[in-house]
Formats: structure tokens, C-alpha cells, sequence
């Protein structure tokens, strides 16, 4: 793509920004701790203990527990400022100011710099912010919640058909589709064999991931998902190294998938 076609798909990632880091805040919301014993046999006759669920997301500012401000549709979704600080008290909420802008704003312009197809890249541009917004959201709290895993799938397997629709490529919408589920089922391979390392959400995100690799073909999903595998291996043998983590510390998979899916599309344009 042409360098103002690139400047400019920067400029509205980076004006998205402020939506994604919205979801980020929202979404960010640990498991809840495992209640002590066995709730439902207490003695007290409670059923169950409802604060012991995870919260769906978070309505409020965890410092002074006002409501985030632009909650948007049906307080879902709604931009939080770039400075990263709730505005009500300017406590700091969510990832390092501008952190999020400037990463959705380099990925989305590394697409557009390296893909040519205008559909593909709405296609993948819409994955690139999904995922920046999961990444963060994974590297906070080691989730991927299906309000953001899913609803990725389904716009992105809608925005390549569309691709598809335009570029008389049913075939190809076709491969990338069971490229997905590949994928994704080699993820819950992984899944079986070491329930403490992956978990479901990483293998709903493969659903993705390899969707957007297998639409560059069927070599490019198997070696982007290893690819993800072996980056994020590299990472914890490092920050084990470094003893930035420990031995039991569980790291984010979500990231480096991303990162070896980004790598690999960049790689074959
Ligand atoms: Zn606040």
C-alpha cells in the first residue's frame, strides 16, 4: 500500500485506541479466588456463593468506585482516555498512558504496509485491534473472555468472506476456515495434555489466529501456530533466566500467538 494509505490506517488505529484500552479496563477482570471448602455444604444453607463467580466485567473504578466514565452501549464498551487515569480521580486505570494507541497504530500500519488487498486488510486490521485489546487484556489477568474471543471469530471469518466475495476466492474463505478449526484443535490437543498451560480461551483465540493465517495458506497456519508456540516458550525459558518469573508462574499464551500470527502474515504479505 502506498505510505498515505499506511499513515492513514495508522491514524485511525490509533484513534481506536481509546476504545479498545475501554474494553481492556472492562474486561480485565481476574478469576475470582476459589472460595475456602466447599460453599454449597457450609451449614449455613447457602447455595451458593455468588461473589465467589467471576464478574462478567467491571463497571466501576476499582479506586474510588464511580462508574467508568463513556460506558457506551449497555456499559459494554465505551472510550477511556489515552492518559490512562480515570478521570474522576486520576487513579491509574489499565495498561501505561498511550501504551495501547501507539501499539494498535504500529501493528495496524506493519498490515498495511505488507498487505495489498483492501478486504484482507479491513479483515486483519479488525483482528490487529481485537488482539491488541486480548493481549492486554491476557497479560493482566491471564484471561481471554469470550464476549472478546468470539465476536472476533465471527467478524473475521464475516470480513474475509467478504474479501473472498470480492476477490472470486470461495476456495480460498474455504481453507482458511478449516485452517481455524486446525488450528484451534491443535490448541485443545495441548489443552488435554497440560491443562495448567493453555487454556479454553487460548484455543477459542486460535479459532483466529488461524483463520487469518490459513487465508495465506495452509503451510503459513501450521508454521505461524508453531511459531506462537516456540516464541512464547523462548519468552518463559528467558524470564525464567532472568528470574523475572518463577517456575510455577503461569504466562500469558494469548500474546505470543498473536505475535507468531502477526510475524508470519508480515512475513508472506
Ligand atoms: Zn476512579
Amino acid at each position: 500500500m502506498p505510505v498515505s494509505v499506511i499513515a492513514i490506517v495508522a491514524l485511525l488505529a490509533a484513534v481506536i485506541g481509546p476504545l479498545l484500552r475501554g474494553l481492556i479496563v472492562r474486561y480485565s477482570v481476574p478469576y475470582a479466588d476459589a472460595p475456602d471448602g466447599d460453599v454449597s455444604n457450609d451449614g449455613d444453607g447457602s447455595r451458593e456463593d455468588v461473589s465467589a463467580r467471576p464478574p462478567a466485567w467491571r463497571r466501576e473504578c476499582p479506586a474510588c468506585c464511580q462508574a467508568l466514565p463513556g460506558a457506551g452501549w449497555r456499559g459494554v464498551a465505551g472510550p477511556l482516555a489515552p492518559t490512562g487515569r480515570c478521570p474522576r480521580c486520576t487513579a491509574r486505570l489499565g495498561p501505561a498512558p498511550w501504551v495501547v494507541e501507539i501499539v494498535a497504530a504500529v501493528v495496524c500500519g506493519l498490515l498495511a504496509w505488507r498487505i495489498t488487498e483492501p478486504w484482507t486488510l479491513v479483515a486483519l486490521c479488525w483482528l490487529a485491534l481485537a488482539g491488541v485489546t486480548m493481549a492486554f487484556v491476557d497479560v493482566a489477568v491471564h484471561r481471554l473472555p469470550d464476549p472478546l474471543t468470539l465476536p472476533t471469530y465471527l467478524g473475521l471469518l464475516m470480513l474475509l468472506g467478504v474479501a473472498a466475495l470480492v476477490g472470486g476466492e470461495a476456495g480460498r474463505w474455504g481453507a482458511a476456515f478449516l485452517a481455524g478449526l486446525g488450528v484451534a484443535a491443535f490448541y485443545f490437543v495441548l489443552v488435554l495434555i497440560s491443562p495448567a498451560g493453555m487454556g479454553l480461551g487460548d484455543v477459542k483465540l486460535g479459532l483466529s489466529t488461524g483463520t487469518a493465517l490459513g487465508w495465506a495458506g495452509w503451510t503459513v497456519a501450521v508454521y505461524g501456530a508453531a511459531f506462537g508456540i516456540l516464541i512464547g516458550g523462548l519468552a518463559s525459558l528467558v524470564l525464567l533466566a532472568t528470574r523475572r518469573v518463577g517456575r510455577k508462574d503461569e504466562l500469558p499464551h494469548g500474546p505470543f500467538m498473536l505475535i507468531g500470527a502477526l510475524v508470519m502474515v508480515l512475513a508472506v504479505g
